[in-house]
């Protein structure tokens, strides 16, 4: 008699592996075109990369990791322990292809070829945010983004991105340091900057956490502290998912695991160069003028964001170091010095150790994995969306959702397939 495994759930018809920024985003375009679905999570909903995160909703952002001179820089800084990005250095053969493959991408075409799709996907998720906001408090603002810069080298790399993201056509204000005051007087005196006004921001985990309420109110399942261990196979389809907790049969799966989607993919036999790229933020009630705008630290790459009941954020460092949680407490004081040296604030007083961590989902080309492989008829990928998950999630979502129907997609994804390496 064939042995009988046990079933978390009878079946269903949608299985989204990972309950993060991108996997709630799939489920509720899902959801809302009238798709059964179960959303599984080795953890709680929300908790990893998607929850201390800076919130930038930002179209600005067109230049991916893999940009002209970016890999110099890196190996400028690996020198530096204080650094806003670092490799560790270690025996990885997949760490060793990603690096190469990052390495051959920064080139100026790919630059000018992502542009215009960083602009557009954030655009369109700056247009899904904003109109779910008005039925369900996500911590959404359309705030806008200011950078700011103290040196010549800050202020020739906000002219370059200024050149590109108009070149997209975003709007971008360049301002003087008496613009910048008169938009943000929290900004110290001396300091010029540029403005997005097409940006926006959230609270990363009221927006996870409602999403969540929502999503569970409206007939998605939840199986948080369920992980995906495995799969059964029938030829070109996955007949069931293995969990921790049983087996689940599916229709359809979409994985969208983050950092942690490069080992699932294995286990199906696919190659998704995604390293998790650690980051570190801060939240406290500071002492001072506290800005009321998201402001990026040009120089220092710190992003700070100011949350509700006077809290603000400091967010930065990318650490190339496996998927080890431990934190740095030397990167993080620097994270926190950088700010007064750009803001009328008071040094902040706090434990590093106290730290948030988590790990971005980086692809080497800087482009997202979104598509349905070959090898599998049952599957759609949703993951690597590295620095930018909270601004693509919505539009990706939208993505999976008409992916998954065979209906027309609402832009072209050919970019994005997940068998492009
Ligand atoms: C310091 C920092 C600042 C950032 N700031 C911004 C910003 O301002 N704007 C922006 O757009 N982006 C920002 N990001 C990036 C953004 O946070 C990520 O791109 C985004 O959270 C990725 O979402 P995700 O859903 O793919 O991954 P995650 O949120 O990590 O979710 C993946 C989920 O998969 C689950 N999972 C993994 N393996 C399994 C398994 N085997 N079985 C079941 N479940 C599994 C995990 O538990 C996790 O919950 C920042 C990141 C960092 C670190």
């Amino acid at each position: 008699m064939a042995k009988r495994t046990e079933s978390v759930v009878p079946r269903t018809e949608v299985a989204v592996v990972g309950g993060g920024a991108v996997g709630l985003w799939c489920a509720y375009f899902l959801q809302q075109r009238g798709h059964e679905v179960t959303v599984l999570d080795r953890g709680e909903i929300g908790a990893a990369c998607s929850w201390g995160n800076a919130g930038y909703v930002s179209p600005s952002h067109v230049v991916p990791l893999a940009a002209p001179g970016v890999v110099t820089q890196g190996l400028r800084w690996l020198l530096d322990s204080e650094s806003p990005f670092y490799v560790r250095p270690r025996f990885d053969l997949d760490l060793a292809r990603w690096l190469w493959r990052f390495a051959r991408s920064g080139t100026a075409e790919h630059v000018r070829r992502s542009a215009p799709l960083f602009a557009d996907l954030g655009l369109r998720s700056v247009a899904h945010y904003a109109t779910l906001q008005e039925s369900l408090d996500l911590g959404f603002r359309p705030t806008g983004l200011l950078m700011v810069h103290r040196t010549e080298h800050g202020r020739d790399s906000n002219a370059e991105l200024t050149e590109h993201a108009r070149a997209v056509g975003l709007e971008v204000d360049v301002l003087d340091p008496d613009g910048v005051q008169a938009l943000e007087p929290a900004v110290t005196d001396g300091i010029g900057g540029i403005y997005f006004p097409q940006d926006a921001m959230v609270d990363p985990a009221q927006m996870t956490t409602a999403l969540h309420r929502h999503l569970d109110a409206e007939g998605v399942r939840f199986l948080p502290h369920t992980e995906v261990t495995g799969f059964a196979r029938q030829e070109k389809r996955i007949a069931a998912i293995r969990t921790s907790r049983g087996t689940l049969e599916a229709d359809e799966v979409v994985l969208a695991a983050g950092a942690w989607s490069e080992k699932i993919g294995h286990e199906l036999g696919l190659r998704l160069p995604v390293q998790p790229a650690k980051g570190y933020s801060v939240t406290v009630v500071p002492g001072g003028l506290a800005p009321q705008l998201p402001v990026l630290l040009t120089e220092a790459k710190v992003a700070v964001t100011p949350l509700s009941k006077g809290r603000l954020r400091f967010a930065g460092t990318l650490e190339l170091a496996g998927l080890d949680g431990s934190v740095n407490e030397r990167r993080v004081r620097a994270i926190l010095r950088a700010a007064p040296a750009y803001l009328r604030l008071d040094a902040v007083d706090i434990d590093p150790a106290e730290a948030w961590a988590g790990f971005r989902p980086c692809t080497p080309d800087g482009l997202p994995l979104i598509g349905r492989p070959a090898s599998l008829d049952n599957l759609t990928v949703a993951t690597g969306h590295a620095m930018l998950g909270i601004t693509l999630a919505p539009a990706t979502g939208d993505l999976v959702a008409s992916l998954i129907e065979g209906t027309p997609p609402p832009f072209d994804p050919s970019p994005f397939r997940v068998d492009r390496f």
